[in-house]
């Protein structure tokens, strides 16, 4: 199996096989097929081993791409995931949701001219392929500690942070408020992107490495931060962003106007097999409707795909700004347009139109002007350009906020920007309240699943020397 590397020239960039819009419809299962052995040496095997390999530099947990690339392009599988798992948590689900061509291949040298080696589906690969042979196991640490720390939010971000100090021996204890534990990987990313046995199954090797879940449990309502700061040694807060942000306008009191959120949470535990009453009753669910998502972010992305599958009647998504203007992956768009999204571009929602139930969402045709102070060009109206489309499902998709963590941990001190993030020191991720670290979207906004990881590294290894350091202090302290 063994094959040669800089093999661009003569193979061509191939992802894996990706399943016909019609089929993908019938489903909820996601759309990329694993490679085959061969097809992912071949794959990887297209790297030039640069000597500065811009890939990993635009990696946020600078993966150390070029070495498992060349691994798996002479089929050295397990050398590869070790050194795949080496740096990520989670290997297998970035390679699968991580936006590439905005991160690692869309930075890779080859990208310009012969398309960028297909590093996410082969970390994928290389991941599946370890699970499948047994090589991925718990977390056994050479020596356990005595410390625990307290981690509030089960996502991402306070995973990667429980499996980093629980590498480090420490005992690492999740608080979760939901039944379950994976945060927005569990119930905010559709199954189509990320299916949630993948998600399960990290959840229960992270149990068998002893990192232990607190499920049901919030913060400020069940335990209060106080009460955890006084159980653990440190507290890790990673609660994510969840406060939606919001719109009104003529009609928006109507009924079946709702928020992304709601909407696909309740389409995910459908996927799980839970009982949901609003989804049951057929408010939640698209079938016979005509949809329209507003936004035109990733959120907004997931909603439309998810709109198709549970066979609405048609589905728009409405964005004020035009294709090339908008925030959502392109290769999310390709996808809703291929599984027949319509996308109504340079449209804002003007009333939703209805009497007790919306009916028509009445919208405004737009134009780009002058750059913003961001450099984006700002929409402006058109004037007399009012226009009605149907609309029997209408679903908000404007992007998060963060809610007011310092009221609802009652604690003042823990400093926020002007953003209501949690304020943190980036070399130590500390806040300001002594022992309490943050990381993830909490502290960045809505962001990404691998910076949310990175995050979570980063905080265990400020936790650690925080608490190596407290120890070092009272031995010294005692010494004396
Ligand atoms: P979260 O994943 O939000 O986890 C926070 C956890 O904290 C939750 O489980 C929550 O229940 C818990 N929590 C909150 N408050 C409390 C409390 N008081 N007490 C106890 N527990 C609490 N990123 C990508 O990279 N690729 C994608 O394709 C992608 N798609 C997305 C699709 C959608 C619909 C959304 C909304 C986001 C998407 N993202 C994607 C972004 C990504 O999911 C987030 O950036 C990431 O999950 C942030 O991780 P986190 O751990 O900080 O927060
Ligand atoms: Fe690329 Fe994401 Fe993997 Fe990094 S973690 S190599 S950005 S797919
Ligand atoms: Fe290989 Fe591309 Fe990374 Fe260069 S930038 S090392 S070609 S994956």
């Amino acid at each position: 199996m063994a094959q040669d590397l800089l093999k661009f020239v003569s193979v061509e960039r191939e992802t894996p096989d990706k399943r016909l819009a019609a089929e993908r419809l019938g489903d909820f299962g996601e759309i990329y097929r694993n490679y085959l052995p061969e097809g992912a040496a071949e794959q990887a095997s297209r790297c030039s081993q640069c000597g500065i390999p811009f890939c990993q530099a635009h990696c946020p947990l600078y993966n150390n791409i070029p070495d498992w690339l060349m691994l798996t392009a002479e089929g050295r599988l397990e050398e590869a995931y070790e050194l795949a798992a080496a740096t990520n948590t989670f290997p297998e689900i970035c390679g699968r949701i991580c936006p590439q061509d905005r991160l690692c291949e869309g930075n890779c040298v080859i990208e310009k001219g012969f398309g960028g080696v297909t590093i996410g589906a082969v970390e994928n690969f290389i991941t599946e392929t370890a699970f499948a042979a047994g090589w991925v196991k718990p977390v056994r640490p050479r020596r356990e500690r005595e410390e625990s720390v307290g981690i509030v939010g089960g996502g991402p971000a306070g995973l990667a942070a429980a499996d980093w100090l629980r590498r480090k021996g420490y005992q690492a204890h999740v608080y979760d408020r939901y039944d379950r534990i994976g945060g927005l990987l569990l119930y905010g990313i559709p199954n189509f992107k990320l299916e949630k046995d993948t998600v399960e199954r990290r959840a229960r090797l992270l149990a068998e490495g002893g990192v232990v879940f607190h499920t049901d449990c919030e913060v400020g309502r069940g335990v209060s931060l106080a009460e955890l700061r006084e159980r653990h040694d440190a507290v890790l807060v990673a609660t994510g962003v969840y406060k939606f942000r919001d719109f009104s306008m003529p009609g928006s009191g109507l009924k079946n106007i709702v928020q992304a959120m709601e909407y696909l949470t309740a389409s995910n535990r459908k996927g799980l097999g839970d009982r949901v009453e609003a989804f049951d009753s057929g408010a939640l669910d698209a079938r016979g409707k005509h949809v329209v998502v507003i936004g035109g972010g990733d959120t907004a992305m997931d909603c439309v795909r998810t709109a198709v599958r549970q066979g609405a009647k048609s589905v728009k998504c409405l964005y004020r700004r035009d294709r090339a203007n908008m925030p959502g992956s392109m290769r999310e768009v390709t996808h809703a347009e291929e599984e027949g999204v319509e996308f109504v571009w340079l449209a804002a929602p003007e009333a939703f139109l209805g009497d007790d139930v919306v009916r028509e969402v009445r919208a405004l045709r737009m134009r780009l002007g002058v750059p913003d102070a961001g450099g984006r060009r700002t929409p402006q109206v058109v004037p007399d350009s009012s226009f009605k489309m149907p609309c029997d499902l209408a679903i908000k998709a404007l992007g998060f906020d963060p809610e007011d963590l310092p009221a609802a941990f009652d604690e003042p001190e823990l400093g926020v920007t002007r953003w209501g993030t949690l304020k943190i020191n980036y070399k130590t991720m500390a806040t300001k309240l002594g022992g309490v670290f943050a990381a993830g979207d909490i502290i960045r906004g809505a962001s990404l699943v691998v910076w949310a990881i990175r995050d979570g590294r980063d905080a265990a290894d400020g936790i650690d020397a925080y608490l190596s350091a407290k120890i070092a202090d009272e031995a010294e302290r005692a010494a004396a």
